[in-house]
This record gives structure tokens, sequence and C-alpha cells, in this order.
């Protein structure tokens, strides 16, 4: 059984805390796996957040630096929580590691995730084991019927369904995690959305459902109408329609009603997020992905050593460079493993470089990019001086020259066959 924290110390789940302990939200989790109508993937997750892009993400080992930092910064930052910006189990290896190493760090503090249940199960013995007290999961239905017009499509074991066969699925996962989670003594909390039209007739059905099944808290969300989304139009809930939503799921269990829908990068006390820490995770994206204790280099795209000017897929070579009391110095140059052989080659450049914390090339594809970052190796796109790249690399300096991620079309300007690196 899990030992429960007090929950005076979570400020979501007793009101009496919200003005006095803070909790942070890291954003580890991109991916979704399931589409709702209500949601639109540039914004946050609307399930524990409000529309709006999130500052960055970050890797486990990432986040965990960031919140060593940020628990400097911010008086009884008690509550650690992963929300999104998509689903934590549509992540699941970002999100157990982000758990394993801030536990490791901060065994004392409160564990507590949020998602849409789809993809729970398999891994609630997993959290337990982490000691994660408090799960929400997002229920908008118990009818496939209303379910089938709130979710456009779910990717569920590598199959997409939709409609009515994609809400029976998510219905009956969610449903049943409640009582694996309980258990394990994990506090639960249901969110609903609220779409009027919708479900909110059906609010009484999902809290008595919710209920039964041992749900400990209910949280009714007004939704918050979203631009290119199927209910983009749909009517904000009105005060009193909120207000008797509330009054039938109370007769079946508490409420929480103190919700900020925060952000999936929130840090703060609940309605007063402490706004600095917004420029400190864009801070600790550009810092390497995994420790770097052991990657003292950095390897380099360049024709002639000074320039970052060659794209990934054709340079038979890279420079390899490291940081001395005196500057960077140039070690020695690596060849790359040979072009055509797909996946391996790029899975060969990774264990090769698996001394580099990070590489510089004016291009790369999204194939090559994954594995190198699933690596540990931290990819910078950018042209112009070597120096000023690894001063990016060494020193967390924004590097002006970056190119964005996306800017890099192959083929363009490489000597690729806009087929992607192969
Ligand atoms: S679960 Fe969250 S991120 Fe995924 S589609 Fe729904 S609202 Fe969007
Ligand atoms: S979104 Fe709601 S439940 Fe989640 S941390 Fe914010 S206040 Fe708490």
């Amino acid at each position: 059984m899990v030992e429960k924290p007090t929950a005076a110390a979570h400020p979501c789940f007793d009101v009496k805390a919200r003005h006095t302990h803070a909790r942070v939200h890291l954003p580890v989790a991109p991916k979704c796996n399931i589409s709702c109508n209500y949601c639109n993937r540039k914004y946050d997750c609307v399930n524990e957040s409000r529309p709006g892009v999130c500052s960055a993400l970050l890797s486990p080992y990432q986040a965990v630096e960031y919140l060593k930092e940020l628990d400097t910064h911010i008086e009884k930052l008690s509550v650690i929580g992963i929300a999104g910006p998509g689903d934590p189990f549509a992540n699941p290896e970002e999100t157990l590691e982000t758990m394993r190493l801030a536990k490791a760090q901060f065994p004392d503090k409160i564990f507590c995730l949020s998602t849409n249940g789809l993809n729970l199960k398999p891994y609630i013995d997993e959290l337990a084991l982490l000691n994660v007290t408090h799960v929400t999961i997002t229920i908008n239905a118990v009818d496939p019927d209303i379910g089938s017009s709130i979710y456009a499509w779910i990717r569920h074991e590598k199959k997409i369904y939709r409609g009515r066969a994609a809400a029976e699925i998510i219905i009956k996962n969610q449903l049943e995690c409640i009582p694996l989670l309980k258990a394990k003594g994990i506090t639960v909390k249901i969110n609903s959305v609220i779409l009027p039209g919708v479900n909110d007739h059906h609010i009484e059905e999902v809290a008595k459902m919710v209920a039964s099944l041992g749900a400990d808290v209910m949280n009714c969300i007004p939704v918050l109408p979203t631009k290119d989304t199927a209910f983009e139009d749909i009517d904000k809930p009105s005060g009193p329609l909120m207000k008797e939503v509330r009054k039938v799921a109370k007769k079946h269990l508490g409420l929480m009603t103190h919700c900020s829908r925060c952000r999936a990068d929130a840090a703060g006390l609940l309605g007063h997020d402490f706004t600095e820490a917004y420029g400190m995770l864009r801070e600790y994206a550009m810092r390497p992905l995994k420790s770097t204790d052991d990657r003292p280099y950095a390897a380099v795209g360049t024709r002639e050593g000074a320039l970052v000017n060659m794209h990934l897929g054709e340079a038979e070579s890279l420079y390899i460079f490291k940081q001395t009391p005196s500057g960077f110095q140039f070690i020695e140059e690596r060849v790359t493993p040979p072009a055509g052989c797909g996946d391996s080659r790029w899975k060969d450049l990774a264990d090769s470089l698996a001394d580099c914390r990070a590489i510089l090339v004016e291009g790369v594809g999204a194939k090559p990019l994954k594995i190198l970052q699933h690596a540990g190796i931290r990819v910078i796109q950018m042209s112009g001086i070597i120096d000023e790249g690894l001063e990016g690399v060494y020193y967390n300096k924004e590097v002006k020259a970056v190119k964005m991620p996306d800017a890099f079309k192959c083929g363009d300007s490489c000597r690729g066959d806009a087929q992607g690196c192969a």
C-alpha cells in the first residue's frame, strides 16, 4: 500500500493548502494517444490546463535539473506533477523516468499525475512503487454514444479507433483503473469537462459510476472553446449550468471547486503562478538532454573546421571538439557510418558519439534527430561559426544562428533526395 503524505500538503486536494503549498507540472509528455474534440494540439491539455502554448518541453534529466533550481525559489513546493502537454501514458518512458529521477532527489514530495486514462492500467503497479499518491483521470462520459461525440479518435495498441468503438475502449479502460488505483492506496480525482448540450445532462451518471468504483473527488471543468476544434463554437457553460451540474455530481462524491486549470508547465501557488518559471524552463530546455558527466565532447558537421556548414546526411565525418580552460580544442575527425543502412546508420552514429553531449549540424532529418535525441545527444541545427555553437553547448547560451527544427526541409539545401537522411 502507498503511504499517503497528508492531504493538507496538496493544494488541489485540500482547499486550505492552496494558499500555502505550491505545485509544479513538469512538461515531459508531448504526445497524446487520443483526440478530444475540444483540444487543439498546439495548446496545452485542457484536462489540466488552460489553453496556451507550453513554454518548453523537457527531457526527464532536464526536468529534474529544473526542479532542483525551482525548489530553491518556491517555498513549500510540495507537489510534483506531470500533466502533459499531451498524455503522460502516451509517453510512458519519459513519464516514469522523470518520476524515478525526481523521486530519488525529492523523496518527501507528493507525486501526482493527470491522464486521459486510456493507457494508464499497465503502469499502475509501477506508479505505486514510485509512491505516486494522486492520480487524476479525465472522464467526460460513461456512455459510449455520448463519448463518441467527444473523442474524434483514439490510438490503442497501435490501432486507430473512431466513433463508438473508440469511446467504448477508452471508457472501459478509464473505469477499470479506478479500483486498481484505489487498491494501491492512491487518491483518485476525476475531471469532467462540461460541454453544454453534449454531456452536461450526463454528469450525474458519470459521478454515480466513478463514485461506485471508489473515486475520491470530482472536478467539473467548464469547457474553454478553443479555435480550430470541433467545439470551437460551443457555448461556454453558464454559471447556473455549472452550479446545477456540480449540485447533481455532489450527491455522489466530494467536489473540487478551486481548480485553476493550470498549464502543463505551471509552477507556484494555485492562481499565483511563479511566472519566472517559464523563462527558467526555456533555459533548461537548452541544456543537455542527459547527464554530461561522461560526455565531454561535441561533434560538428563542418567542411573546413571553422563553420557549421554540413547537413548530417552528407557529412562523411564529424569534427570532435572539447572544452578546455583556454578555449575549445579540436580533438579528432570521426568517420560517420556509410549511407543507405536505414535506421542502423543513425543508431551506429549515436553509439559512436556516446561520449558527445551535442552535435552541431546545418540540418538533420526527422529520423536521425529522434534517434540521436533518444541517445541523449542534443542536436543543434545552425549555420555559422563553430565556437558560437560550442558556447551554446557548454555555457547554455542562446545560439543566434540556430535554425528552428522544422525550418530544415530535406533536399532543400543538402544533397539529399527529400526522402529523409538514409
Ligand atoms: S487528452 Fe489532453 S492533449 Fe490529449 S487530446 Fe485530450 S485534451 Fe488534448
Ligand atoms: S489543474 Fe487543477 S488539479 Fe491540476 S494542479 Fe492545477 S488546480 Fe490542481
